[in-house]
């Protein structure tokens, strides 16, 4: 059970500032939207809150439960129960997926203490809750033996980012466009296989362009509009409606 404070956060790329005073805050079961235009900073934020080197963190903070983040590594971060699945996952040749997978889930098991996780001591037992997990994503069980990401497809990437989530089941975890370059039927089973795998005290963040992938979740709390560097305004799921069909122009114009 985890509280997300992001308080007037202010991140820059060199010398260039991306996030100018981004505020949001979730509590434990809620699924959270933040919907913007390309190039608004989106990424940023994802990045920034799971201390990606290249972002400077230049006013402002994190918090969870209370508790600055800033000074913690993105590993120590991971192991407070944060998560992202990244828009662009990377194919690492070399590196099979359930060994990827069981080597995060042990790291974090030392660490998450207090949870309904269980530890797996042996390969076998472990294989066994991947099999039941990769079920829920609708990926198949050859996907295991395969080297991370490596020749997966877009969808199948997305889906591979939604297993991991399933797998170390995070306190919080951000998508970054989960639906980006994904056809209509995989938006809908991407989104399916989230709200399968979500527990009902972690905290859900979708990043998107669109209000599409939004339609298929099993629950939507709230909706932040996204752009400048900053959250403009927030709604319920019909926020999101409303920028489908007026565009994100309108929201602007309201707050400039
Ligand atoms: P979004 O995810 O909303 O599309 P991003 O967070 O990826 O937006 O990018 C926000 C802004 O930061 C854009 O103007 C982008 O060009 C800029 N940006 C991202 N990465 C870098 C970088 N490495 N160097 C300079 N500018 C960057
Ligand atoms: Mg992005």
């Amino acid at each position: 059970m985890v509280v997300l404070e992001i308080i007037d956060l202010h991140v820059s790329i060199g010398d260039k500032e991306i996030l100018k005073g981004v505020n949001l805050k979730t509590n434990p079961g809620e699924v959270h939207a933040i919907m913007g235009p390309n190039g608004s900073g989106k990424s940023t934020l994802a990045y920034t809150l799971l201390a990606h080197p290249k972002y400077q963190v230049t006013k402002g903070d994190i918090l969870l439960d209370g508790e600055s983040i800033l000074g913690l590594t993105a590993d120590q971060r991971a192991k407070k129960g944060l998560f992202l699945a990244f828009q662009y996952p990377t194919e690492v040749s070399g590196v099979g997926f359930s060994h990827f997978l069981r080597t995060a889930y042990n790291s974090l098991s030392k660490a998450m203490d207090g949870d309904d996780r269980e530890v797996f001591i042996t390969v076998r037992e472990f294989q066994k809750y991947l099999k039941e997990n990769i079920a829920k994503v609708g990926l198949r069980e050859e996907f295991l033996s395969r080297y991370l990401n490596e020749g997966f497809s877009g969808g199948e990437k997305k889906r591979a980012e939604v297993l991991q989530m399933a797998v170390l089941k995070p306190k919080i975890s951000i998508l970054d466009e989960p639906d980006s370059g994904l056809d209509i039927d995989a938006v809908q089973s991407v989104a399916q296989a989230i709200s399968k795998v979500s527990t009902k005290d972690a905290t859900v963040i979708i990043i998107t362009h669109y209000a599409r992938i939004l339609n298929f979740l099993d629950k939507l709390d709230y909706v932040h509009v996204f752009a400048e560097g900053k959250v403009l305004q927030t709604g319920d799921a019909s926020l999101a409606q409303k920028l489908e069909a007026e565009g994100y122009e309108w929201a602007l114009e309201k707050t400039a």
